[in-house]
């Protein structure tokens, strides 16, 4: 047996994703007890630890308490590290239990305009299936895109609300290579920054209107790890261009566009889910273990 995956990802999670002997960014989950030992795929026998501190520490017996008394101090570090943000998902949640009627949901339901308005949908909708662009396979959309249009947190809101991804996806403003994990039934994309930053995203589900529904988690190289989930959709514009010998042209543009997030504040670790036309944001069992308060649902066309 071996760990699950979303069990490593908590583990990473609740660990700000670093080594809890040394700190380091870039874990994998260990077994303290080796699974030669019939050590359990548990929380209780899984210590995050960085390549290094895993070769050193790792196979030896005598250190296993070390590491269990190492890996608890540092949960209770990073717990008490940052302040949760709950405040923004109470303030949703308040917002729909005041919601009364059918137009009233109509209203704050989150859907995908291009595909709502204007022409019928059959020669509107764009088919993100056959896009080359893509949340969940070659050619994947580069997590920086993402970050871009979810603002940084640095941000007040989101300065960039489309982008033009054949020109983005090669553009040297999103730089820097980025890995795409197995994740559960998606791929997870991660990006990392040379001061510890990183950003990781992976979709949750697409909604019959075509908002993409992403898993967003970014780290600005301090500590604080800040979850979002994002909706964005796809859509088409006509541009202006010039070609070699001057002349004016049109080209077919594939935007990314930003519909907004949700913030889930700092290291949430629960199970986010997309189900008969809401979105379940399910209990948060993360470091701040904010439970039952963290549970949010939102309608999305
Ligand atoms: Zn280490």
């Amino acid at each position: 047996m071996a760990f699950s995956e979303t069990l490593k990802l908590k583990v990473k999670k609740r660990a700000h994703f670093q080594c809890c002997l040394c700190h380091a960014l870039g874990v994998e989950v260990h077994h303290i007890v080796p699974e030669s030992e019939s050590g359990p795929d548990t929380d209780e026998n899984a210590a995050p630890l960085c390549p290094s501190c895993h070769e050193t520490y790792g196979a030896n017996p005598d250190k296993r308490k070390f590491i269990r008394e190492a890996r608890d101090f540092w949960y209770e570090l990073c717990l008490n590290r940052f302040p949760s943000d709950a405040h923004q998902l109470q303030t949703i949640s308040d917002a729909l239990r005041k919601v009364a009627t059918k137009e009233d949901l109509e209203r704050i339901s989150v859907q995908n305009s291009a595909f709502v308005l204007g022409q019928p949908p059959e020669s509107r909708r764009l088919s993100w299936e056959h896009l080359h662009y893509s949340f969940i396979r070659e050619e994947y959309i580069h997590p920086l895109i993402v970050r871009e249009l979810l603002g940084w947190i640095s941000d007040p809101g989101e300065p960039v609300v489309a982008v033009d991804l054949s020109q983005a996806n090669r553009s040297n403003r999103f730089f820097g290579e980025f890995s795409v994990h197995e994740h559960g039934p998606r791929p997870l994309l991660e990006w990392k920054g040379t001061e510890g930053e990183f950003f990781t995203y992976s979709l949750i589900a697409t909604s019959p209107s075509g908002v993409h529904m992403g898993e967003c988690y970014d780290c600005g190289g301090g500590s604080g790890i800040f979850g979002r989930v994002s909706f964005l959709a796809f859509d088409s514009a006509r541009s202006l261009d010039v070609n070699d010998s001057g002349n004016l042209f049109t080209r077919e543009r594939i935007l990314l566009k930003a519909l907004g997030s949700i913030g889930l504040g700092d290291r949430y670790a629960g199970e986010i889910k997309y189900s008969n036309g809401l979105l379940i944001i399910g209990p948060d069992e993360g470091w701040f273990r904010r439970g039952e308060e963290a549970c949010q649902e939102m309608p999305v066309r």
